[in-house]
């Protein structure tokens, strides 16, 4: 039995959970579904955070999104309910990620100068302020669709070097397509944001409701306005290269409680949802 298949086991095992909306693997980068027994929809927390939950009375699943920057060892819900407050323990499994060196010739991208940093503050606020939205809505299904179809030019988590100095770890996928390239919607949602950002190039967010929201970066062209409502395999844009790139690419991204987490979790049809 392979590590991970055996960690999904332990899990399986220790928090008697059934996947039906996502594969889970508690590691840092990785979403842990726990467990919540209350008869009335709990409210849950995760470090201080809102934290999805799906289910029924009584069969209540808090769909964790667990930092690539997590320690591995115990780590707590807090659960929120009409009865009473009460705290859940999970266990985060250490997991290695690769490293990668990246060469960007156009310096300022990797040491950008003072007017770059103002820009890129501001930026982060907003983007952080779109990250935290929350939408309180039922979820049918978790599954999402590969938006673009391609090569894995970088997989999630990897630990970063640009031009020789470590970056933060790579909080996405990389999909290698030609500029032009058709992206879809991973699934149904409201565009929240759409910007021109320094590092991310054009950028568009759609949320997908508590607190489940995806990233589309370094785009061509977006073909989306914000406040618009989208279905799963709609075109958002299309594959290009602005911002920090070194070839036309699709940068995705899965935000669950404000952290970017492995969109792998989600998508158990890839295979046959893709194909319209
Ligand atoms: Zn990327």
């Amino acid at each position: 039995m392979n590590n991970k298949l055996f960690n999904f086991c332990i899990l399986w095992a220790c928090l008697g959970f059934y996947p039906s909306f996502a594969l889970s693997e508690s590691i840092p980068g990785g979403v842990a579904i726990i467990a919540v027994n209350d008869e009335t929809r709990p409210q849950v927390f995760y470090e201080d955070k809102k934290v999805m939950v799906i289910g029924n009375p009584g069969a209540w699943q808090a769909v964790v999104g667990i930092n690539l920057n997590a320690k591995p060892g115990l780590h707590q819900i807090l659960i929120k309910s009409s009865q009473a407050n009460k705290s859940l323990q999970f266990t985060v499994i250490e997991k290695q990620y690769k490293t990668q060196h990246i060469n960007i010739k156009n310096k300022r991208k990797v040491n950008p100068n003072k007017l770059d940093m103002e820009r890129i503050n501001r930026e982060k606020k907003l983007i952080e302020t779109v990250k935290s939205n929350w939408r309180n809505i039922e979820l049918d299904s978790l599954d999402l669709i590969l938006p673009v179809q391609g090569r894995y030019s970088s997989p999630f988590g990897l630990r970063r070097f640009f031009n020789q100095q470590a970056r933060k770890p790579h909080g996405g996928i990389d999909i290698a397509a030609a500029e032009g390239t058709p992206i879809k919607a991973a699934t149904a949602g409201i565009i929240t944001n759409t910007g021109n950002y320094f590092f991310n190039g054009n950028t568009v967010f759609i949320d997908h409701g508590q607190g489940m929201i995806t990233m589309y970066c370094h785009m061509n062209n977006i073909e989306v306005s914000e406040g618009e409502k989208i279905n799963k395999g709609d075109i958002i844009g299309s594959v290009g290269q602005t911002g920090r790139v070194t070839g036309p690419h699709l940068h995705w991204s899965v935000i669950l409680n404000q952290t970017t987490v492995n969109p792998e979790f989600f998508m158990s049809s890839v295979d046959t949802e893709t194909e319209h």
